[in-house]
């Protein structure tokens, strides 16, 4: 399907600068058609933790920066309770234009689809190759799915090391709007987890500097 479509334009010599203009003339899917304006990753230049989501949703879209909405806020607070400092992370997600169904004035997340993502890949290992980060944590299935294999799965594999050497700890949790969906009696117990693999990845950087 994405035959039809020029490569997405990654510069050769990136930087989180040059990364950032690129991506808005970015025609690798359809997926600019519709959205606002792309969404490239922020944060650190030299992050040691880089958090990758799946698209930017509506907040997102209209300001122009990643997890800046209600599945921001929760990030925020994992990693708040965590002892990650969100400033030392570098958050970004692995397609970087927003997709969604109008119903009435409302605009619905979609998941893009397998053409989509892999359309979008580079830009996301253009971010790895600038930010080289010690541990890469994905967020939810689309991310966990589209850089370790369809075989991942968030229950079974979360929280614990993964077979990567996209960074030395890869790690998957579930998305931060996974928890604003769970029903109320159960959103504790899903931040509780939430948190919960994120100090993994918390102690695992502790030990590692203390090496
Ligand atoms: S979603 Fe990704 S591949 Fe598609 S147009 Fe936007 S930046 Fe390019």
């Amino acid at each position: 399907m994405s035959f039809e479509y020029p490569p997405a334009p990654v510069p050769v010599r990136a930087t989180q600068a040059k990364l950032s203009e690129a991506v808005t003339g970015c025609r690798a899917c359809d997926l600019w058609e519709g959205a606002t304006q792309a969404v490239i990753g922020e944060g650190a230049k030299d992050a040691e933790v880089m958090l990758v989501g799946e698209q930017p949703g509506d907040r997102e879209d209209i300001e122009g920066h990643p997890f800046v909405g209600p599945a921001g806020r929760v990030l925020d607070q994992g990693l708040e309770r965590a002892g990650i400092p969100r400033d030392d992370a570098y958050i970004t997600n692995v397609v970087k234009h927003f997709r969604f169904r109008a119903r009435g004035k409302r605009r619905i997340h979609q998941k893009p689809d397998r053409w989509q993502i892999n359309a979008c890949l580079p830009w996301l290992h253009a971010e790895l190759e600038v930010v080289r980060p010690l541990v890469l944590v994905c967020l939810g299935a689309t991310a966990a799915q589209a850089l370790l294999g369809s075989q991942v799965r968030i229950g079974r594999d979360r929280g614990r090391p993964m077979d990567s050497d996209l960074a030395e700890l890869v790690t998957i949790t579930t998305h931060p709007s996974a928890i604003l969906r769970a029903e109320d009696e159960d959103r504790e117990e899903a931040m509780a987890q939430f948190v919960s693999d994120l100090e993994n990845v918390a102690n695992w950087l502790s030990a590692r500097r203390a090496a």
